[in-house]
């Protein structure tokens, strides 16, 4: 096994301690699976209490940060498929059609006057395109490799501390009106990256396919909202358990494909929105259906994934395309969900 992260037997772990519901604390859980992407063993649970799916055991929080700064994320995936390892220069070319379309989700939110942060920003290939639209570009990349790219590539500041670490400084009575958590540390000058002054809060933050990754996705949720200002803008991508391979084609080769080790948590429209609330945020949920319908029918026929191309999700059937993922999006069994949350300003966190 290449992976520096050890894969244990489900049998042995699922007996040494009881899963816990990271959403609800609940402690009854169902056992879904045992088999994860490329065989790997490990439990999914399915929440009996509030439907959440979850990894169990999941990996400690230091044991995560070593699994992205040393780019085992990245390149353990390649190396099982006997794939070139990606330099950063080849992933920031790559991505860029997936960027495009993330920009243009973004890109009403935006404004000269505003600070952007991007948590695991990778190769930097979506700042790339919003730094110009902005007053400030901040990032959070745990890869020290794509860390170094980005801050040599956009000249901005990347952070490479866990979600966890950072914290904001508010200035004036303008800045205060939180509550909670959050009005506790309105004039704390917290931690940043290396333990300088505190950051200013950030107007809108961007979150693209992380919170599934993420060893405590409530803390971080509440923490996100520490670092936002009062009138700004969270937006996050996320796969959604309620993909249409598994709730409509119920393809067992995309089941086994669509479980895998870095995703810790599997959120439904359903368990976000409790997510979202319990942390103090007002969300709307959009269904999003990224791929089309050549990869659904590559699923279904041929039972392997699309390879990713730099035209990321542009499909050849651009009209029967359009309605295929409209269908989905209105029964919510899209393959993603985008967020668009604000920070409540009413109510206990
Ligand atoms: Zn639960």
């Amino acid at each position: 096994m290449n992976s520096s992260v050890d894969v244990k037997s489900s049998a042995n772990n699922s007996q040494e301690e009881k899963a816990v519901c990271p959403l609800c604390l609940g402690d009854k859980q169902k056992r879904i699976r045992n088999r994860l992407r490329y065989g790997v063993l490990r439990d999914v649970m399915s929440c009996q209490g509030c439907g959440f799916v979850f990894l169990w055991p999941r990996m400690g929080q230091q044991e995560t940060v070593d699994f992205y700064q040393k780019g085992d994320y990245r390149n353990v995936p390649r190396e099982r498929l006997g794939l070139q390892i990606h330099d950063p220069e080849d992933t920031f070319r790559s991505r860029m059609g997936q960027a495009r379309h993330r920009f243009a989700l973004v890109k009403p939110y935006l404004s000269k006057k505003i600070s952007l942060l991007e948590i695991g920003c990778g190769s930097g290939s979506f700042l790339f395109l919003v730094q110009p639209h902005v007053r400030k570009c901040t990032a959070l990349e745990l890869d020290s490799t794509f860390a170094a790219y980005v801050r040599q590539k956009l000249g901005i500041e990347v952070l490479q501390e866990p979600i966890g670490n950072l914290s904001v400084s508010r200035h004036g009575a303008g800045a205060c009106a939180g509550h909670g958590v959050a009005e506790g540390h309105q004039n704390l000058i917290g931690r940043r990256g290396s333990g300088q002054g505190g950051m200013d809060p950030f107007d809108v933050i961007c979150m693209w396919f992380v919170l599934e990754h993420l060893h405590d996705p409530l803390a971080d949720l509440k923490k996100l909202r520490e670092l936002i200002s009062d009138s700004g803008i969270l937006l996050m991508l996320l796969p959604n358990l309620w993909d249409p391979l598994l709730t409509i084609y119920h393809s067992s080769r995309y089941e086994d494909f669509f479980y895998q080790l870095p995703h810790l948590n599997y959120f439904s429209p359903e368990t976000l929105q409790m997510a979202l609330e319990r942390c103090g945020w007002d969300g709307q949920i959009v269904p999003v259906q990224i791929y089309g319908l050549s990869n659904h029918l590559r699923w279904i026929f041929l039972k392997r994934p699309q390879v990713q191309t730099s035209k990321g999700t542009i499909d050849v059937w651009n009209f029967p395309d359009r309605i295929y993922r409209k269908i989905f999006a209105q029964r919510r069994q899209t393959d993603s969900l985008l967020v668009i949350a604000r920070p409540r300003t009413k109510g206990a966190i």
